[in-house]
């Protein structure tokens, strides 16, 4: 039987990620990156068969074009190509038009283009990706897999901001939530693992990252999730600050501090980095904790204080609860978080299982602790949004 493997590609606007999936079992054949796109350094690097290689990408051409042009020698030197299926975009933002995956075209690849207006960095990236692929294999079908597309579930009353709703009306002001490929996948694996049907089990999804959100997850459904409008909405993260008085904005402008300026500490220099003072990386973060950082010890509790607010607010959407799902590099990894969050909710019954808890590291997935009260178990479960992007592509064609 011949492979059916999905080339998957995520854009960013100087950067981006491919990898050659197996739709089958998530396995990836091979994994690659591009990076410092449109500067003297820029390079592209891959690994396959446990061999890494790199190489500049030179040329006055867009950067992002000359890589996805570098990806069709690349799997027909190393014999995937007849194996490729189909190409599958991780694209950002799909507004409220987007509400599953889809088979891209031209009227597809505008409205993507149409909706740069709500994430301005990610979806013309995004596009420009799909430009180049579509050129560089003409004959391969392209499906667009989306971050927000996961969450148009949510009912009006957990979408809607409390202002104006003209805002809604002319600018299209709402929540939208994002990492949405992620908290899907890791609610079905959950519902699996626990001989659950998804459609009658509910599930708190804590995606523990750089970036960082929660989403409540009724039988198979986004019903609230912690980003918003933006990514910067929600949880405390690597370097966002996550929920906010807005009065803050105001106070900081009356100052003489420009927008600009607002939001590139907002986005870029609060969070772990922020709050520590010393690093955005949770591994740094514990590491100095260990040390005696007094910084790093209050961006911990900060964080973990923070999450268990969130998992607390998101019973309030549900009628049961079958798991708290923890996914993502930190929720994945890091058994003093996972714990530091279970310690803050045992008002709700929950209490760690340690050896559980420390099994479930570095890929495994497990059982961490359980709430007798509730009749839940926290557990930790890897993501895999390249494997949902090629399953559906799969699907689709
Ligand atoms: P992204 O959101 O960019 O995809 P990841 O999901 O890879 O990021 O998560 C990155 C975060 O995971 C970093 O803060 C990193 O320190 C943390 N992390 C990775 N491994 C560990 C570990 N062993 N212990 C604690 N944190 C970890």
């Amino acid at each position: 039987m011949s492979n059916s493997f999905v080339l998957v590609i995520n854009s960013g606007s100087s950067s981006l990620k491919f990898a050659v999936i197996d739709s089958q079992n998530g396995e990836a054949v091979l994994t690659g990156l591009g990076e410092c796109f449109g500067l003297p350094e820029s390079r592209m690097s891959w690994k396959f068969n446990g061999e890494k290689t790199e190489i500049a990408i030179e040329g006055a051409d867009s950067h992002h074009k000359i890589a996805i042009g570098k990806l069709v020698g690349l799997t027909e030197e190393l014999g995937l190509q007849q194996d490729i299926v189909a190409v599958g975009h991780r694209i950002v933002h799909g507004g409220e038009k987007f509400t599953t995956t889809v088979r891209i075209d031209e009227a597809v690849t505008a409205e993507i283009e149409k909706l740069s207006d709500l994430a301005p960095l990610h979806n013309p990236a995004g596009a420009i990706g799909i430009r180049a692929a579509m050129e560089a294999f003409p004959s391969l079908p392209q499906f667009a897999v989306f971050d927000t597309a996961f969450h148009q579930t949510m009912p009006e009353k957990a979408f809607t901001g409390a202002i104006s709703n003209e805002l809604y009306k002319e600018y299209g002001i709402r929540r939208y939530g994002f990492h949405g490929t992620s908290h899907y996948f890791v609610s079905r694996e959950a519902a699996k693992m626990l001989g659950k049907s998804i459609d009658e089990s509910s599930y708190i999804s804590v995606h523990l990252g750089n970036g960082a959100s929660v989403c409540a997850i009724r039988n198979g459904v986004s019903v609230d999730t912690s980003m918003g409008f933006t990514p910067l909405a929600g949880l405390m993260m690597g370097t966002r600050s996550g929920d906010l008085d807005p009065g803050v904005i105001e106070f900081l402008m009356k100052k003489g501090w420009s927008p600009e300026r607002v939001f590139d500490t907002l986005n870029k220099k609060s969070g772990f980095l922020g709050v520590s003072g010393l690093t955005s990386d949770a591994r740094g973060i514990l590491e100095a904790m260990q040390e005696g950082h007094e910084g790093a010890r209050l961006a911990f509790e900060v964080f973990t204080y923070r999450v268990a607010k969130y998992i607390g607010s998101y019973m309030i959407p549900l009628s049961q609860l079958d798991a708290i799902i923890f996914t993502g590099g930190i929720g994945e990894n890091s058994l003093d978080i996972r714990r530091e969050v279970l310690n803050n909710l045992s008002l709700l019954g929950f209490v760690e299982d340690a050896a559980g808890n420390a099994d479930a590291r570095f890929g495994a997935a497990g059982i961490i602790g359980k709430s007798e009260m509730l009749g839940a178990v926290a557990m930790v479960i890897p993501t895999n949004e390249e494997f949902v992007i090629a399953q559906q592509s799969v699907e689709l064609l």
